[in-house]
């Protein structure tokens, strides 16, 4: 591959073609949006993950979505959780939004907080009916291991029936 001067600083040479526009941006101009850093992302949106940004189009295409993703990571760490048989305390709440459902997590801590992080995007801070089954799968034959999966209604406590 021909390297090119980058479009952005005009110093360095770079074969980095950005996902968007596909200009060519150096290494330390360009941004990644990684699957690694950003986990949850998947739950709502691949379009980002695991590509390369010119900063122009960084600024004006994914910045926001990046500032909400992080603003939604926040929420969902401080949720409030009630399960399915709560329903005395969480009836009078009306439910607007469609339940939510995530699948084939790890464990029921991973579960639990993509769940939270679904309703966070939403932006709610609270999730009633949860609910949290773990199925045994098989891998390969004789491994045998649990995922889980689980639904939840996401909820503003203020609005009540
Ligand atoms: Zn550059
Ligand atoms: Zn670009």
């Amino acid at each position: 591959m021909t390297k090119k001067t980058c479009g952005s600083c005009f110093k360095n040479k770079t074969s980095l073609r950005c996902s968007d526009c596909e200009d060519l941006s150096c290494k330390s101009c360009s941004i990644f949006v990684d699957e690694y850093e950003f986990e949850y992302m998947a739950q709502f949106s691949q379009d980002l993950l695991d590509k390369v940004f010119c900063p122009s189009c960084y600024n004006q295409k994914v910045s926001d979505q990046i500032q909400k993703y992080n603003e939604a990571l926040v929420l969902a760490k401080n949720i409030n959780v009630y399960d399915k048989d709560q329903g005395s305390e969480t009836g009078i709440i009306k439910k607007i939004e469609k339940p939510i459902h995530v699948k084939d997590c790890e464990g029921e801590k991973e579960a639990l907080m993509k769940l939270a992080f679904l309703a966070a995007m939403k932006g709610y801070d609270t999730i009633i009916d949860t609910h949290l089954v773990a199925e045994k799968v098989s891998r390969g034959g004789k491994y045998r291991t649990h995922l889980w999966r689980g639904s939840a209604v996401p909820v503003d406590p203020k609005i009540r029936k």
